[in-house]
């Protein structure tokens, strides 16, 4: 049990939140509204897996399921990469069992460059923090990572694809995700629950799935919600 990408920005934003995810799963509440918003940020990431033109996919999934199979990925991502293929999407990457799939790598003439797609108009801090949470496990991979860039949903919906490079910004994350990795990865395996109290993390910069678990006692700060959804 490692430290996914998912894994290390929820539990960056509540530890528990975290461990929950490892240990009580079965607590978590998606409201239908998030669902609806996961589902078309998955459609959209399909759809931009062709903004340059042909590209090869590496998604692998159990037989008769649709969890990853990630040591299939990983396979098929190290043969294309051998194989210098241009476009490749989903690429698995594992450094100490800790792991990413990079929505589209793009090759270049020293490396490859990173592009992180999110069906949302607007750049926002937790983007950039996912990107280099990539950057950091393709570079300890050994993978010369060029320039980064988060792939916005623009203006025009002909061509919603909207780079938009945060190379600076999100290499620059690279201290802060070491420093909390192995934390992180050490406190998800504890047999105990941490114990966390409720406050501002509960719904920044997302609203937490575990809300009402946390919340049951009567408290009421419980209806200033914070409609923003996790953007995977
Ligand atoms: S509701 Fe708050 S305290 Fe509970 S897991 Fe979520 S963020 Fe952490």
């Amino acid at each position: 049990m490692a430290i996914t990408k998912t894994d290390f920005m929820r539990g960056m934003q509540c530890p528990k939140m975290l461990w929950l995810d490892k240990h009580k799963p079965g607590l978590k509440v998606i409201p239908p509204e998030v669902q609806v918003r996961l589902d078309a940020g998955n459609d959209f990431g399909d759809r931009a897996m062709a903004m340059f033109g042909p590209y090869e996919e590496m998604t692998v999934y159990r037989p008769g399921t649709t969890i990853p199979d990630k040591a299939a990925m990983l396979q098929r991502t190290r043969e294309h990469l051998e194989a210098g293929t241009p476009v490749i999407c989903e690429a698995a990457f594992s450094n100490y069992n800790n792991y990413c799939a990079v929505d589209i790598l793009r090759k270049t003439e020293t490396g490859y460059d990173i592009y992180e797609v999110k069906n949302t108009p607007e750049l926002h801090d937790q983007f950039v923090r996912d990107a280099g949470f990539q950057y950091y496990i393709l570079s300890r991979c050994g993978l010369k990572v060029g320039k980064i860039f988060i792939v916005l949903h623009g203006p025009e919906e002909a061509e919603p694809f909207l780079p938009v490079e945060v190379t600076k910004q999100a290499k620059g994350f690279y201290k802060w995700i070491n420093d909390n990795i192995w934390d992180l990865n050490r406190m998800q395996k504890a047999p105990e629950e941490p114990p966390v109290e409720p406050g501002d993390r509960c719904n920044c910069p997302y609203r937490c799935w575990y809300y009402d678990y946390c919340h049951k006692a009567a408290d009421p700060a419980r209806n200033e919600q914070n409609t923003d959804s996790f953007v995977g």
